[in-house]
């Protein structure tokens, strides 16, 4: 066993050395140990401290981590069917080990004791947070109820699991379950080529000449948005809109309706109870228990003056729209099925950029130079290349974060896509930032992209949502590596609030918004130009391209997922239906038809983490605005302000209250103006 690489958790990991035969002996031996050790832990503990207590389950759970760490990394870059298999193996202990901890009453008594004990009061703020964080999320998992009550905690537990799993899959089955096949290209008239041929390659793939229409998004929107033929938009918009509906389209009629109805009904009431169970009087209260917002009533009118300063913009947006529309030849009303295909002509006519043309000036290494070059400049931080590293793909980098000579911080950088990486851009935790056997572990960070790879000696060309994808998951690295906390469960990103965590990620996006900036990570990759002022003006004219209605539908779902948790009354459920129509009624410029059933398909709220939290998107975005408005005022590269920011919030963590760190930073409470203006909805 000791030859396991999984096991030589010291330096960085040795990714080219673990196999997928490493993982489930490793995993096994170290929850065995780790069980063992708790026990005895325990058993042995008379007045829990934090180095009789806390220090050895930190190390215990920092020695998981950094094993699992390389797997769940390389399952996601390097995937293979062995590794898929011993990561699924590995995954499931795991969360049966972090439930078992989670529910272990004794470990929670020893915490409790922790907490009041004289000893408690010595603790810095971030053992001490860290300590109540642990404490309320024993509480929230139904540790300390009476016996019958946890096993209904449980039971409700498990059967909000299954019908979560039920919903995406009817969501699942009914997208699919539906298809149009269309004979001539000339039905399809309107689409760019590309869309005309992935239809084609549908139909093949069903052994059918032609073309094929389907619910999946890219196929669906490809209609919507550009096919001329209005009837058929109409019908692949019915069908898409009543997906998981009882009126569900499916082609086969032995399955389906695939009905979600009776599911949210019955998820909405076992979240009720479960709140409640809890001490909450709602579910709405029960997810802002982990969140920054304090009250349920902060929600509610954090969107409702949101949506009320949006709602004359989105209106406009509609008439914009209703005049282009009639002007290239809509003869009667603008219905849902229009709005895509109409907004897509008029942006195309008046915000029209090319990416292509865009991306020219963005080869990656000098959106990457320019990007170190801006975070030097904000927070006094260097970044430098190192050679000689152990990794999983020769395309990888490992640089080193220095701050005044020292080094505090290390990434990997994985920007390209290739075979069996998982799409998509993320950054996730290789270390966390701790006291390890009184030495200091620096944090490392993973920071993946799916960028178009160089080719020959043609360089990699970045669009500029690429690198706005860049500069925000740099946002998550910086917030994890830049941390000064040394207490693992309040360091970098962990146990930051979720409304609050994409904070320092949206917050870097800002750059490549800003001419100063984009003159340092743009230049033309044969001229060396840098991004000629006409472009830039384009591009921010195209960003809010229709941003009051976009912003009013955000807010819409955000509402409607809210309200419905925090008004359900158990004895007279309502209706989701006319809880919806009672907010568009209240703020929507766009009323979609009556068999639009958007709610059978929200997977977010019903069969993702964002019950009673789809809020947290424009929470942050208000938070990442406001904090750049600051800079807007005082110079995007206002060093004062830089380190504020750098001081107040990135390396701060979880380790404080984030409203008090906030308003350290800013001087004031966040408000909703420099998200408003940023999206041109005021001026
Ligand atoms: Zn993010």
């Amino acid at each position: 066993m000791s030859d396991n690489p999984l096991f030589d958790v010291e330096q960085l990991p040795p990714f080219s050395k673990i196999q997928a035969g490493h993982v489930e002996p490793a995993i096994d031996r170290l929850l065995t140990d780790a069980r063992t050790a708790l026990s005895a832990q325990l058993a042995g503990l008379s007045e829990p401290s934090w180095k009789t207590l806390v220090e050895p389950i930190e190390s215990r759970d920092d020695q998981l981590n950094k094993a699992w760490s390389p797997v769940s990394h390389l399952h996601a870059v390097c995937n293979n069917d062995d590794l898929r298999k011993a990561y699924s193996a590995g995954v499931a202990k795991l969360t049966e080990y972090g439930t078992e901890l989670g529910q272990n009453k004794d470990l929670f008594n020893a915490y409790q004791a922790l907490a009041t004990a004289p000893e408690f009061g010595n603790l810095n703020c971030a053992q001490q947070r860290s300590v109540n964080d642990a404490i309320r999320n024993f509480k929230l998992a139904g540790v300390d109820l009476p016996e019958d009550k946890q096993e209904m905690y449980g039971e409700i537990k498990n059967r909000l699991s299954e019908l979560s799993t039920a919903f995406s899959n009817n969501v699942m089955d009914a997208t699919q379950g539906w298809y149009k096949h269309i004979a001539e290209s000339t039905e399809l008239a309107g689409l760019p080529q590309s869309q005309l041929d992935s239809a084609g390659q549908q139909a093949k793939g069903k052994s059918l000449e032609g073309y094929i229409v389907t619910l999946d998004i890219p196929s669906y929107f490809a209609v919507m948005q550009y096919a001329d033929n209005r009837v058929l938009r109409e019908e692949i918009y019915r069908a898409y809109v009543s997906r998981a509906s009882a009126s569900s389209f499916c082609l086969d009629d032995s399955k389906g309706p695939w009905d979600n109805g009776p599911l949210i009904e019955e998820i909405l009431s076992l979240r009720h109870q479960l709140a409640q169970l809890l001490g909450f009087n709602n579910y709405a209260e029960r997810s802002i228990a982990t969140k920054m917002a304090s009250a349920t009533e902060e929600v509610v009118d954090f969107l409702t003056e949101l949506a009320n300063k949006t709602r004359p913009v989105a209106e406009q947006d509609l008439a914009e729209l209703k005049a282009f529309a009639s002007a290239n030849g809509l003869q009667d009303e603008l219905q849902a099925w229009d709005l895509a295909y109409y907004g897509e002509k008029l942006k195309q006519e008046q915000y029209s950029v090319s990416q292509e043309e865009l991306r020219q000036y963005f080869p990656a290494a000098k959106v990457q130079q320019g990007l170190f070059t801006i975070v030097n400049k904000l927070y006094g931080i260097d970044v430098v290349a190192e050679e000689g590293f152990d990794t999983w793909h020769e395309d990888v980098e490992l640089y080193r974060v220095e701050k005044d000579g020292d080094v505090i911080a290390r990434f990997y950088f994985d920007i390209y896509a290739r075979e069996n990486k998982r799409g998509g851009a993320w950054m996730d935790e290789c270390r966390v930032r701790r006291i390890n056997n009184g030495k200091l572990q620096l944090p490392v960070a993973y920071l993946v992209c799916n960028f178009t790879p160089p080719i020959g000696d043609k360089p990699s060309l970045l669009t500029h949502d690429e690198v706005t994808t860049l500069f925000h998951e740099f946002g998550h690295g910086l917030h994890h590596m830049l941390t000064k906390v040394d207490v693992a469960a309040v360091s970098g990103i962990n146990g930051v609030p979720w409304d609050a965590v994409e904070l320092p990620s949206q917050f870097m996006e800002n750059w490549c918004w800003q001419g100063e900036a984009l003159a340092m990570i743009s230049s033309h990759h044969e001229t060396g130009e840098p991004l000629p002022g006409d472009l830039l003006r384009k591009l921010l004219a195209a960003k809010n391209f229709q941003a009051g209605m976009q912003m009013l539908r955000q807010i819409e779902f955000s509402l409607f997922d809210f309200l419905l948790h925090q008004n359900y009354n158990a004895d007279h459920p309502e209706d989701p239906q006319k809880v919806l129509d009672r907010i568009r009624k209240n703020i929507a410029v766009v009323t979609p038809p009556v068999f639009n059933k958007f709610q059978n398909g929200f997977s977010h709220i019903f069969s993702g983490g964002y019950a009673a939290g789809y809020y947290s998107y424009k929470w942050a975005e208000v938070l990442s605005a406001d904090a750049f408005s600051k800079f807007e005022e005082e110079g995007i590269f206002n060093q004062r302000t830089g380190r504020r920011f750098l001081e107040n919030i990135l390396e701060k963590g979880g380790s404080q209250d984030i409203a008090e760190l906030y308003k350290k930073f800013r001087g004031r409470q966040s408000n909703i103006d420099a998200l408003l203006r940023h999206n041109g909805i005021t001026a």
